[in-house]
């Protein structure tokens, strides 16, 4: 038979599948999510009488937009809810990159930024992060010309987990005026760095938020993509109606009323992550210093043998070799979860 040919931009690319499959009942420091899971009031939410008509009916989000924009302190008509950031990223560039288009990404990064501008047809620009992963601010501010049409940054960083100051977002936004500037935000809660106050009075600059990553709840598939009014009006207008499903929206209404759970999940991340940091210097494993809830560690040569023996353990975490030479991603939970990784990787680095 003879096969039917995608566009051409579809044709050239590489196919995306994440090893998410088999990760059932083992230690998931593979994905950056929350290790534990999410608030129990979110379990409660979506349990809650939700009865056959409340399924029936299409999703109506006005309620929870209100209260989840009182918890972003931002306004109902500042943001668009999305299914999971990558849905934010696609929208983002659908509004905004015509085929043929320059886009800016950063090497290594998150791989939909690259995904969905190659979806798009786009012109892709690489900017490589230097060996120490600092990010490279003179690069990005170098490479933007008038072509640039849309810069993808997270901040932190995936996978390298460094960050960029809001006055460096400052510059860029500046040197970029003519084109859309994505800052995603996926690891804000571990950093503290963000530029979500700016999108009222910076005309080009769309915030990413989501509620896979401390709020626990990846599978729900929910984000939330912020900018000023005018460039929402837009990102609606290349949206699909429904693409968020009500009861993500139900559990990030339940979600963002216990903010202590957050807070505390944040607070114990954070003195895992030291105690992962010293662990792995004690056993004289270098590590790019990290702002979110993983750490890049620099295994060289034997990454994929560590990342394999971990596995046999049951413990999952993520090589990032082909980007990241000789780098593995750890997340990091909770202390104990991390003091259990570090006592079977101290086993594994010393039995050569
Ligand atoms: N942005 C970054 C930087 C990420 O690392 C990830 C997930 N690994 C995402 C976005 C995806 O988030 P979501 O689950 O909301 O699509």
């Amino acid at each position: 038979m003879k096969t039917l040919k995608p566009r051409l931009a579809v044709q050239k690319m590489a196919p995306y599948s994440p090893p998410t499959g088999g990760r059932a009942g083992k230690m998931r420091l593979d994905f950056n999510e929350n290790t534990v899971g999410c608030s129990p009031r979110v379990i409660e939410a979506l349990t809650r009488g939700i009865g056959a008509e409340g399924l029936a009916v299409y999703p109506e989000y006005g309620e929870a937009k209100t209260a989840i924009a009182r918890y972003f302190q931002v306004s109902p008509d500042q943001f668009v809810f999305t299914n999971g950031t990558d849905e934010a990223i696609q929208v983002f560039i659908n509004t905004y990159v015509d085929d043929g288009q320059e886009v800016i990404v950063l090497k290594p990064a998150y791989a939909m930024y690259r995904f969905y501008a190659e979806v798009a047809g786009a012109k892709i620009t690489e900017i490589a992060y230097p060996p120490e992963m600092d990010f490279p601010l003179d690069d990005i501010l170098r490479a933007t010309t008038k072509e640039t049409r849309a810069i993808l940054i997270a901040n932190p960083n995936n996978p390298t987990g460094t960050a960029v100051s809001l006055d460096g977002i400052a510059q860029i936004l500046r040197k970029a005026r003519h084109a859309a500037v994505l800052i995603d935000e996926a690891y804000y809660e571990f950093s503290g760095i963000t530029a979500l106050p700016e999108i009222a009075p910076q005309p080009n600059l769309f915030v990413c938020r989501t509620f896979s990553k401390v709020f626990g709840m990846a599978a729900m598939r929910l984000g939330c993509l912020f900018s000023n009014e005018t460039n929402v009006r837009y990102l609606h207008k290349a949206q699909s109606p429904y693409s968020v499903n009500m009861l993500a929206v139900r559990a990030a209404q339940a979600a963002v009323e216990d903010v202590d759970y957050v807070r505390n999940y944040v607070v114990e991340a954070l003195a895992a992550r030291e105690l992962l940091c010293l662990g792995l210097e004690k056993l004289g494993i270098a590590y790019v210093p990290s702002s979110a809830n993983f750490v890049l560690g620099r295994f060289g040569a034997r990454a994929l043998e560590v990342r394999d023996a971990l596995r046999a353990q049951g413990i999952l975490v993520r090589d990032r070799s082909y980007e990241a030479p000789g780098c593995v991603r750890i997340t990091v939970g909770t202390r104990e979860q991390t003091r259990q990784m570090l006592a079977a990787l101290e086993e594994i680095w010393n039995n050569e």
